[in-house]
């Protein structure tokens, strides 16, 4: 159908090897609690979560341990019945240290989890948004982006179409390939919720060709009152992105420096929808979530139910890795970050965990040339942006121009350049130095 309309796909974007095969087949298993969980109180962005709890308290598994510090912040919850050990730092991702909840799960501790005030599908738009911030929900895609923060139309806008973002484009990730597989019932349920907050009259899941199973099987189940379906996508790197997704779906385009609901449309990730229906209807929050952990040092590769704090150390040596293990990313190798340290935790936004030995990261260490101006990287690039000659001003400091004369700040970092790049200039890693330069030099 979408074909037929000129539709299923976004223009340029690249086909790197998808890498799935290891863990798309393979059902979801759940990770033992580590002896000492450590929950990072800024696992969104905006503001970091406040604690309620202090050391030595008891806490039962699913229990509000910190409450969201304003509107664009969302509220954490205890991963498992334990003690709270300290209040302490930990790094992130980001290279940072950030606030964290150390809690000590007590021996024995159950999968029991606490319930809540129950949220019907049929409640108030403000009541829904009001229990998706309560129940900790963030893009559980990698955004991190509150998810309750973008349901409400902006003043004067309106939503016409919900997106289910089900593309997982990212090399190696089938954390959502697998939720479409097991957890059916709870993405309609999402779905309910979702579609009553937004005030959508309709819902688009949209699926990559190479997950027709998941597709069939959506398809298979919708219930006949919902307005939603099923669209097949081909596959292309970065359709994920919202606004590639929106343009295969929809045939709209964002504007430059605008958002989805400029075009009425709203992308919520599938894993994310399948949490809210999972979660709401209990009154429940997010104490744990599917990740893929996979790569070439991996030995058991699959897709794990892990709690969220959960050391990386402690999930590496779960499932075991070769003694070569080199390199480990968070996310995917494309848009996903290298792990600075093992004592990272798993957070809301960990979709995989890819694990590479000495060869496969030497691969990657080739010394950069200058640039041929081979246009490659203008075809890839889905933002229309001018990669090589921002490369080329990043390299010489020209931060400012970048910004205001070749839409820096578009770039959203999805690999696309480097990756086609026979130069292997480290394109993306520029962009962010660049942008990072731009932001401290605006902060007042
Ligand atoms: S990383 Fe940025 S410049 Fe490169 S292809 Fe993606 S959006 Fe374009
Ligand atoms: S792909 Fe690399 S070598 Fe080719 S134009 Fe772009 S930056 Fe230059």
């Amino acid at each position: 159908m979408l074909r037929w309309l000129g539709l299923g796909s976004f223009r340029h974007g690249v086909h790197p090897p998808d890498a799935k095969d290891a863990t798309r087949d393979l059902p979801i298993r759940r990770l033992p609690f580590a002896p000492l969980l450590v929950v990072p109180l800024a696992q969104h962005l905006g503001r970091p979560s406040i604690p309620l709890v202090r050391e030595g308290q008891e806490v039962a598994r699913g229990e509000c341990i910190a409450r969201p510090d304003g509107f664009l912040s969302v509220a954490m919850h205890a991963p498992a019945s334990g003690v709270v050990k300290e209040l302490g730092l930990v790094p992130s991702i980001a290279g940072r240290m950030v606030s964290a909840v150390y809690l000590e799960p007590l021996p024995g501790s159950t999968q029991e989890v606490v319930e809540g005030t129950p949220c019907p599908p049929d409640a108030e738009p403000e009541q829904i948004v009001r229990a998706i911030q309560e129940a900790g929900v963030v893009g559980l895609g990698g955004a991190g982006f509150p998810t309750h923060a973008k349901l409400r139309p902006p003043e004067g806008g309106f939503f016409d179409t919900l997106i289910v973002n089900g593309v997982e484009c990212e090399p190696y990730l089938t954390t959502d390939h697998r939720v479409m597989l097991e957890q059916r019932e709870d993405v309609f349920a999402g779905l309910r919720y979702l579609l009553a907050a937004t005030g959508a009259q309709r819902a688009i899941v949209g699926v990559e060709e190479n997950k027709p199973d998941a597709a069939a099987h959506l398809r298979a189940g919708l219930p006949e009152d919902l307005p939603a379906s099923v669209e097949v996508l081909q596959v292309k790197y970065p359709q994920g992105a919202e606004k590639m997704l929106i343009e295969a779906l929809l045939g709209r385009q964002v504007p430059s420096g605008g958002l989805p609901a400029d075009v009425h449309a709203l992308c919520v990730n599938v894993a994310t929808t399948a949490e809210i229906g999972r979660l709401l209807p209990h009154g429940r929050g997010i104490q744990e979530r599917v990740v893929t952990v996979t790569g070439p040092a991996v030995r058991h590769k699959g897709n794990y139910r892990v709690p969220i704090g959960t050391p990386l150390r402690f999930l590496l040596e779960a499932v075991g890795v070769e003694d070569d293990l080199s390199r480990v990313f968070l996310g995917g190798p494309m848009m996903g970050s290298a792990a600075s340290s093992l004592d990272i935790p798993i957070t809301k936004g960990t979709s995989g965990v890819v694990a590479f030995g000495e060869r496969e990261s030497a691969a990657t260490h080739v010394a950069p040339h200058p640039c041929i101006r081979c246009g490659y990287c203008v075809n890839a690039c889905p933002m229309f942006l001018d990669p090589s000659q921002l490369g080329l001003l990043a390299a010489i400091e020209r931060y400012q121009e970048m910004a205001e004369r070749h839409h820096l700040m578009d770039c959203f970092e999805c690999g696309a350049c480097a990756f086609v790049c026979p130069s292997h200039i480290p394109l993306v890693q520029r962009f962010r130095v660049a942008k990072t330069a731009l932001r401290k030099a605006k902060a007042p």
